[in-house]
C-alpha cells in the first residue's frame, strides 16, 4: 500500500491561520498516486478533527479573513494499536472507526504547540515518524533566548538582548527600563516564542518601551528586548537535509520592506499588494553569500535541526553576519521565502514536499 501521510495543521498558536494556508498548499502538492493523505486539523481550542483539506477553503484573503480549522468536524485521535499507531475517527452517535496506520506525520504548524517540540514529543511517545526537527531542536529554535545561548556557544553571532518575564516586569520594571536603556535605543521587543512578527514592535526611545513590552507580554510571558540591527540588510537562507543527512543550503534571499513598513511585520510578510521586494538570489558579494550559507548550515547543526530550517540573518554594513533566528517550520506556501529559495536553487515545491516526507520515512522512530 501507499505510505499514509497525515498532514496536521491549524493548532493552538496565534499562527493558526497561516498554518492553514500552508496546509492548503502542501495538500495540493502531495502526489496522490504516491501517498495516501489524511488532513488533520487542530482547532484553536486544541481539538483534533478530520478536516476536508479542501485547498479552496485554505486560502488567505486578507489579514482579518484567515482560514481556520472547522472544529465541528469528526474528532480524531492518534491511538496505539498493537505495534502500530493508528488514527481513530469518532463521530457523534456512531461507533469509532479506524483510519488505519499512519506512516508519517507532516506537522505544518507554526509557533507554540506545533513548532516548539510539544507535538514532536507526542509523536515520539507514540512511535510515529514526523517531518522536521525533533523535540530539543524545535524547543531551542522556538525560544529566541535559548536559541541565542546555543548559537553563541557554537561561535555564531546574535544581537545582544535581555530576557524579560511577566514576573520580572511586575517586580522590577524600573530595573528593566535601566537595563534596556543600557543596550541602547532603538530596541526590538519580541515574544520569546513567536512567529510571523506577531507581538513584535520597535521601541525608538524610552517612552515606547513599556507599551512594547506589554504588547509582547500579551503573547508570551517571556519577552526579549533586543538591540536593533541598524543599517543591516535582511537575508534568509534555506537549509534542507540531503537523504544522507548533510545540511544543504539554498541560494540566500534578501527582502526589503516598503517605506510604509518600518520592519518586516505581519502585513509585509503575508498580505497581497504589500510593497516588500524580494531578491533571489540576494545581491551579495560572492564571498559574503558563501559565508552566509556556511553559517546557516552551522546554525542548523548547532541546534541539531532535522529536515528543514530557514535561518534569518542580518548582514551588517561591514558585511559581518549576525543570525537573527532559526525557524524549524518556516512559512511554506509556494510564495513563501523558503520554497521560493529552493525553487531558485533547483528544488521545486512538490519535490521539496516529497524530500521532506522521504527524509522523515527514512529516519525511523528511535533515538537519533
Ligand atoms: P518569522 O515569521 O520569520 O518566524 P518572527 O516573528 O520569529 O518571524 P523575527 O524574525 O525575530 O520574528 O523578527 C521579525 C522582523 O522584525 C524581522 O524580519 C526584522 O524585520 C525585524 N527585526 C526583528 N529583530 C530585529 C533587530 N534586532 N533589528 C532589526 N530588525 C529586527
Ligand atoms: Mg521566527
Ligand atoms: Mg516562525
Ligand atoms: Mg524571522
Amino acid at each position: 500500500r501507499k505510505p499514509r501521510v497525515a498532514v496536521v495543521f491549524g493548532g493552538r498558536s496565534s499562527e493558526h491561520g497561516i498554518s492553514c494556508v500552508t496546509a492548503g498548499s502542501v495538500l495540493k502538492a502531495i502526489d496522490p498516486d504516491v501517498y495516501d493523505v489524511v488532513p488533520i486539523g487542530i482547532a484553536t481550542d486544541g481539538r483534533w478533527v478530520l478536516e476536508s483539506g479542501d485547498p479552496e477553503r485554505l486560502r488567505i484573503e486578507s489579514a482579518d479573513r484567515l482560514p481556520a480549522v472547522d472544529g465541528s468536524r469528526a474528532a480524531i485521535t492518534l491511538a496505539q494499536e498493537a505495534d502500530a499507531t493508528g488514527l481513530v475517527v469518532t463521530e457523534p452517535s456512531q461507533p469509532p472507526r479506524t483510519l488505519g496506520e499512519v506512516d508519517v506525520v507532516f506537522p505544518v504548524l507554526h509557533g507554540p504547540w506545533g513548532e516548539d517540540g510539544t507535538i514532536q514529543g507526542m509523536f515520539e511517545m507514540a512511535g510515529v515518524r514526523y517531518v522536521g526537527a525533533g523535540v530539543l531542536a524545535s524547543a531551542v529554535s522556538m525560544d529566541k533566548a535559548y536559541m541565542k545561548v546555543v548559537l553563541q556557544a557554537a561561535g555564531l553571532a546574535t544581537m545582544p538582548s535581555i530576557t524579560v518575564t511577566a514576573r520580572s516586569w511586575a517586580r522590577d520594571a524600573a530595573g528593566i527600563r535601566e537595563r534596556s536603556a543600557a543596550l541602547g535605543y532603538p530596541l526590538f521587543v519580541k515574544p520569546a516564542r513567536g512567529g510571523s512578527s506577531i507581538g513584535i514592535s520597535k521601541a525608538h526611545d524610552a517612552s515606547e518601551l513599556d507599551e512594547a513590552i506589554e504588547e509582547a507580554l500579551r503573547h508570551d510571558p517571556r519577552v526579549l528586548v533586543e538591540v536593533a540591527a541598524e543599517g543591516a540588510r535582511e537575508v534568509e537562507c534555506g537549509v534542507l537535509q540531503a537523504l544522507d543527512g548533510t545540511p544543504e543550503t539554498s541560494l540566500p534571499a534578501e527582502l526589503r520592506v516598503g517605506g510604509d513598513h518600518e520592519f518586516y511585520d505581519f502585513a509585509a510578510k503575508y498580505l497581497p499588494g504589500e510593497s516588500t521586494e524580494i531578491d533571489i538570489p540576494a545581491n551579495l558579494p560572492g564571498d559574503v553569500a558563501e559565508r552566509l550559507r556556511d553559517l546557516a548550515a552551522q546554525a542548523f547543526e548547532a541546534v541539531g535541526c532535522e529536515g528543514l530550517a530557514r535561518v534569518d540573518f542580518f548582514v551588517m554594513p561591514d558585511h559581518s553576519l549576525v543570525v537573527n533566528e532559526i525557524n524549524t517550520m518556516p512559512g511554506f506556501t509556494p510564495t513563501s521565502m523558503y520554497p521560493q529559495m529552493w525553487a531558485a536553487s533547483g528544488v521545486d515545491y512538490p519535490a521539496l514536499v516529497d524530500r521532506l516526507i522521504q527524509l522523515a520515512l527514512a529516519r525511523g522512530t528511535g533515538l537519533r
